[in-house]
């Protein structure tokens, strides 16, 4: 078979990879706007367990990936000055560019072609190829010029978000509810090379506003959320990579394939950068497709139905807690008042994925903290 991926990303490579070994008669052509060694932000986070996804599939790759990566054993959550360790999810980070180039070097090795600087602006290619892979990302570019038969969603949330790069050391995923003289502003941060972390930092558009950062440039802003979490970061600074605001959008897709075209990934529908897992989600999709495709030789309608069979629930499951997750960070001023182990503790309900007695078995110091509080104390 003739199959075009759309989209250099970890859902595209992975898909082109896993599909290519699977059977090396088909002829597979990634095409990726960026040049090869380009990318956005600076590293990314994934719960040391996804990466369990790849062990039936790609355990090198599993084994390349863990390489790079710095490896985190909890969350540290900072509230009203207190720094509160939440225990029971380890992470790793690892440099979104890393990623990306141990990925594309899976792919080449198998046989993939990797078309780079290349962007597809609709997807003619419909035509040359038996099958076209929508893996182009939040924004993609496939999935627009089908929207007709996709009919996505593509929702703007309301908070702003910025991904910055920092000098601090951290030994821990961090995140930092601020309060300043603008409104709450919140950091994720967390390591990922051995001296530098990742520090995206959100705020909702009233505090950006009041803090004038709807009218700051890039040096401006970066002094600007400096001075709001000095104390967390000690005096080591915010790094810019073209670092701009965005509002993150919340992609659901009706309908996951017209004709002989599919979407994957981030181009089918998003989590939220609350939750980390895009990147999991999107090396689940691939591995689906790359599997269904096995399982169904040339029939790419078998092959598209046993897809969303097997990823339809799953992905659901997934966007039910972002959303809920994203709800919780847009309304956290309601909670800041809270005492830090209250408010920790509502953090880690917040999508209904953990419930006390997971957590009993996760920290159970935390839970006795938490036991050992009021009721009118945990109340929101
Ligand atoms: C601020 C922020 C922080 C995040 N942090 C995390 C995190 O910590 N952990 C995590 O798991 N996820 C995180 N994510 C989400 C994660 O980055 C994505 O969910 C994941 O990368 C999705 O993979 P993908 O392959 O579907 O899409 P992408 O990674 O977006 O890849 C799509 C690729 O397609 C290319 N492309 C786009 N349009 C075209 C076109 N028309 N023609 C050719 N190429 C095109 C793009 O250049 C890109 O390389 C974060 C996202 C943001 C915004």
């Amino acid at each position: 078979m003739r199959i075009a991926v759309v989209g250099g990303g970890p859902a595209g490579l992975l898909f082109a990879k896993l599909a290519k070994q699977a059977d090396s008669t088909h002829e597979i052509d990634v095409y990726e706007q960026n040049p090869a060694h380009a990318t956005y932000g600076f590293g990314v986070v994934l719960a040391d367990v996804a990466l369990n996804i790849l062990d039936d599939v790609d355990s090198d790759l599993r084994r390349r990936i863990s390489e790079n990566a710095e490896f985190q054993t909890h969350i540290t959550l900072t509230h009203k000055g207190e720094a509160i360790p939440l225990l029971g999810n380890a992470f790793m980070g690892v440099s979104r560019v890393k990623l990306l180039q141990v990925m594309q070097e899976n792919a080449r090795k198998e046989g993939v072609r990797l078309i780079f600087e290349k962007r597809i602006a609709t997807p003619d290619l419909r035509g040359d190829y038996d099958l076209v892979v929508g893996a182009d990302g939040v924004n993609s570019a496939v999935r627009t010029s089908l929207n007709e038969f996709f009919q996505a969603t593509k929702e703007p949330r309301l908070n702003k978000w910025i991904w910055y790069g920092t000098t601090k050391r951290l030994d821990s995923v961090n995140l930092v509810f601020q309060p300043s003289p603008y409104g709450t502003f919140i950091a994720h941060a967390y390591r990922y090379a051995p001296d530098y972390g990742t520090c995206v930092i959100e705020c909702s558009e009233a505090s950006w506003r009041a803090a004038g950062l709807d009218k700051a440039n890039d040096e401006e802003s970066r002094a600007i959320c400096e001075t709001v979490f000095k104390d967390f970061l000690g005096g080591e600074s915010l790094i810019s990579n073209r670092s701009l605001w965005f509002t993150p959008e919340f992609v659901t897709s009706k309908h996951w394939h017209h004709e002989n075209v599919v979407l994957i990934g981030d181009a089918l529908k998003t989590v939220h950068p609350s939750i980390g897992s895009g990147t999991r989600v999107a090396l689940q999709d691939a591995i689906a497709l790359a599997k269904a495709l096995r399982a169904n030789s040339r029939d790419v309608q078998a092959t598209f139905a046993q897809f969303e069979r097997e990823r339809r629930g799953g992905a659901g499951t997934f966007q039910d807690a972002a959303m809920k997750s994203i709800l919780w960070y847009e309304s956290v001023d309601e909670r800041m008042h809270l005492e830090p182990v209250a408010f920790a503790y509502d953090y880690m309900m917040r999508t209904g994925r953990v419930d006390h007695e997971r957590l009993r078995r996760q920290d159970p110091d935390f839970a006795a903290r938490v036991e050992s509080l009021s009721q009118d104390k945990l109340r929101a």
